[in-house]
């Protein structure tokens, strides 16, 4: 029997045959982490279920976070005690649980910049968070003075702390993590399909009873009916409100955050950072031989699948942490750029860093529930609520979720191999440190690739052009996790295209020739996805010296889009 979780063209292919046949409990709009934790917990409790996503999983929001699994320090001061508990109880579940070969804690300096007041005031607020997160297995936070501090933190100027504290959190690659919540889902019995938009609803008098998608494949529309509609649209919720033809109960808005990604030698630290700003806070987070430094929060009305950074939203993260650094940064430290759209839910303020962060499910039309707001670490608190109200609009009783409880693909059995590491080494013949990138990466899927690697000795080696990656997991995107498209490689299930100066545009041809096997493309093909890719980094790279959104949304959408003329929302 073929792994229902390897995600692949027959696997998608008969996904979209049973949507087209069967009349399921649930189907789920949407392949960010939302929907595919919707997903997830539906497919956990025993009931048929279908997920759609109009472009690849992860390719909204959920690639372009700040990658925390974070209880949001900020939060404690605005008293929103129960978010930071819920948050940092799924922090712990993340790390320990769910997905430890994923989320790893990470440490992260606050500078002290004020004598007197701040130290007792940020340290109770640490002991808090510390007391609320529980024995997580997370270190503690630490105080240290001027000096200790600037040992951890040698790049800071001297003259920008008079102490620090330093304190915990989790990271996560969030496209990664998202796509394993969709395989894992798919595991358990869910229909799974990308390249697949919803067009429209399909209604009985008041009634939603289903979905109309179209296979971007093949062009084909097919009726997806089901009892239940989840809409899990992030940004794009008040669009398929729109084509449901009715108001919603509530409204999404989308503010912009971009992120710089840097080389790890051009900021001396050896502890993550975290600085205030004058309206949010800005991080400086390890990421491998990288730097993500981050970010900012102003509205975007424009367009929503490709988000572009201006010079001002750069100059602005450059400006702030230029600051504190004895070193500053130039924008030809810069390898990597990415904007995300945070979907916050309406509130009463203007200001959107103030905005609530919590989330809300409603059920706007009979058959249709609506979830959106949140962050990407309650992910799986939004996919249960989700499906608790989906399922009383069911005819059965459902058993209660189990998300909780349910590793996701490839944590079973982490730890043994983590500890094993050096055997695996010399089983596999490669180097300890790749045995633990692709443990990291693939948990204990990593016999997967192993399998790749004994048939075809050669994907063992580098990709050509971004070296930290091997061929053989250009091969498993194509071949398990269901990449389409060269992009789906280079900006999800790799981060080639923000942890390269050329942003993966000479890893293109050699990872569309690996796809291609998989995929059976024709060199025409490859050549056109190459092609697409190389137009796409050269329009983010002109859009990122555009003064304004406008400028930059401008250019960056003249680039040809990889799934236009499909109907895709936003190409
Ligand atoms: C800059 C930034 C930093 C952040 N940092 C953090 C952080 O560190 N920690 C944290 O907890 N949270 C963070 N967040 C918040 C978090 O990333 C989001 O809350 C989360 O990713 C939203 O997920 P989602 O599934 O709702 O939306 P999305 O990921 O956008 O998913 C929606 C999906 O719906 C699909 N879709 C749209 N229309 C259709 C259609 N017609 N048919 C089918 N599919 C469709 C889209 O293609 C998309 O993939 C951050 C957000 C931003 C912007």
């Amino acid at each position: 029997m073929t792994d229902p979780s390897s995600l692949n063209p027959e696997q998608r292919s008969a996904a979209l045959e049973r949507m087209a046949t069967e009349t399921f409990e649930v189907v789920v709009i949407g392949g960010g982490v939302v929907g595919v934790g919707a997903a997830l917990d539906a497919a956990s409790r025993g009931l048929s279920v279908a997920l759609v996503e109009a472009r690849d999983f992860a390719a909204g929001t959920s690639s372009r976070s700040s990658k925390l699994f974070h209880g949001g320090l900020r939060y404690l001061e605005q008293l929103n005690f129960s978010l930071v508990r819920e948050a940092l109880h799924e922090r712990g579940l993340m790390l320990n649980v769910l997905c430890p070969h994923l989320a790893k804690p990470v440490p992260f300096l606050y500078p002290l910049t004020h004598r007197g007041w701040e130290r007792p005031y940020v340290g109770a607020g640490m002991i808090l968070y510390d007391t609320m997160a529980g024995h997580d297995g997370v270190p503690g936070h630490k105080h240290f003075t001027r000096r200790g501090a600037l040992k951890i933190a040698p790049g800071l100027r001297p003259d920008a702390l008079i102490g620090g504290i330093q304190y915990y959190d989790g990271k996560v690659d969030d496209a990664r993590h998202t796509l394993t919540v969709a395989r894992t889902a798919a595991q358990y019995g869910a229909a799974v399909a990308n390249n697949a938009p919803v067009m429209s609803f399909l209604r009985e008098g008041e009634r939603v009873t289903g979905v109309r998608v179209r296979d971007l494949a093949t062009g084909r529309e097919i009726d997806v009916r089901a009892q239940q509609v989840v809409n899990a649209t992030g940004v794009w919720t008040d669009d398929m409100q729109h084509l449901v033809g009715e108001r919603g109960k509530f409204k999404v808005r989308a503010s912009k955050g971009v992120h710089l990604v840097v080389p790890r030698d051009r900021i001396q630290l050896d502890t993550g950072l975290i600085l205030r700003t004058e309206t949010s806070v800005l991080f400086v987070i390890p990421w491998g031989r990288h730097w993500i430094v981050g970010t900012t929060d102003t509205d975007w009305e424009l367009n929503k699948a490709h988000p572009a950074a201006s010079r001002t939203d750069i100059d602005y993260v450059l400006e702030h942490v230029n600051r504190v650094l004895t070193q500053p940064l130039t924008h030809e430290d810069v390898e990597g750029v990415y904007a995300g759209l945070r979907p916050l839910l309406y509130g009463e303020s203007e200001s959107t860093s103030s905005l609530s962060r919590e989330h809300t499910v409603a059920v706007p039309t009979p058959g249709l529930v609506a979830v959106a707001g949140g962050k990407y670490t309650t992910y799986r608190v939004m996919g249960k609520d989700a499906i608790d109200a989906a399922a009383r609009g069911l005819d059965r009783s459902v058993p209660a979720s189990v998300t909780e409880r349910t590793e996701l693909l490839g944590a079973e059995g982490y730890w043994a191999l983590w500890n094993g590491r050096r055997r695996l080494a010399q089983e596999s013949g490669l180097h300890r440190a790749r045995v633990e990138h692709l443990l990291n990466r693939y948990g204990s899927r990593i016999e997967e690739l192993f399998a790749l690697i004994r048939e075809r000795p050669e994907l063992a080696e580098p990709l050509e052009g971004a070296e930290d990656y091997l061929a053989v997991e250009v091969v498993y995107a194509a071949s398990h996790e269901g990449a389409r498209h060269l992009d789906d490689v280079l900006a999800r299930r790799t981060r080639i295209s923000i942890e390269t100066f050329d942003r993966g545009v000479k890893s293109a041809e050699p990872a569309a020739t690996l796809m291609g096997e998989v995929l059976g493309w024709d060199a025409a093909t490859i050549a056109d996805e190459v092609e697409t890719y190389r137009l796409r980094v050269e329009a983010e790279r002109r859009s990122q010296e555009q003064p304004d959104d406008e400028a930059a949304d401008e250019v960056r959408t003249a680039a040809p889009d990889i799934l236009a003329g499909t109907g895709v929302p936003g190409s």
